[in-house]
């Protein structure tokens, strides 16, 4: 089994290419937004200044996104192949990934990079709502439902993540700029970086993805 670091800017399809791997392969999908997301929901000064964070697009401190992670890889479920969404963002990130991994014994092998233009993230963006129920993710642009605001699935209420919107995706996609271009050169430099575009349909990327993990993911 593999593992895989998914990396790519806001909205670029990260999240909904972790699911379909997770399905199709049986990994886990470790997404540090959803894990400080939930850390968010703590009603402990910690949980309030991660949330304050969140809403702005700001990164959260690299101790705590450590934590979280190093949980999270030391569960069993992950010897069976992981995919890493949201993590490392930073060079320096990078750099405690590969300590980290190493430790544990659990080695990146593919680091995926989606390639998508800012103003097609934007609108993925601007239009994505999610059932929080059953975890569906849809865009308000390009998905028919049978109710409007409601899971075509489970027929739940689709929320909106509160960053988002317009002003925190350019934070966002600024920081991802700034940030996180040099840890897609740090992984082209160590030869296990492969680019992937992603601004077609999500069956279409997905079969990339597997053109370059499938014989080893068997
Ligand atoms: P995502 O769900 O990956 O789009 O992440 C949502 C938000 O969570 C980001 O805008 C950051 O505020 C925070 N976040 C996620 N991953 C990290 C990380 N590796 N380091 C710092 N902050 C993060």
């Amino acid at each position: 089994m593999n593992n895989i670091i998914l990396i790519a800017p806001p909205a670029a399809g990260k999240g909904t290419q972790a699911a379909l791997l997770k399905e199709k392969y049986n990994m886990v999908h470790i997404s540090t937004g959803d894990l400080l997301r939930l850390e968010a929901q703590e009603d402990t000064e910690r949980g309030k200044y991660i949330a304050d964070l969140l809403s702005h697009g700001k990164l959260i401190d690299d101790s705590i996104v450590l934590e979280l992670l190093e949980k999270k890889l030391n569960e069993s479920d992950c010897d069976n192949g992981y995919i890493l969404d949201g993590f490392p963002r930073t060079k320096d990130q990078a750099i405690l990934l590969d300590e980290l991994s190493n430790r544990l014994n659990k080695n990146i092998d593919y680091v995926i990079f989606l390639d998508i233009d800012r103003d097609k993230a934007m609108k993925r963006s601007l239009g994505r709502v999610s059932c929080p129920e059953c975890k569906a993710i849809y865009n308000e642009y390009f998905d028919t439902f049978k109710e409007i605001g409601f899971c075509n699935k489970c027929g739940t209420k689709l929320d909106k993540r509160t960053d988002d919107n317009e002003e925190t995706f350019n934070n966002r996609y600024d920081s991802y700029i700034k940030m996180t271009e040099p840890v897609v050169e740090y992984y082209k430099s160590k030869g296990i970086l492969h680019i992937v575009d992603s601004s077609f349909d999500k069956e279409y990327t997905l079969s990339q993805i597997e053109k370059i993990i499938g014989d080893n993911n068997d």
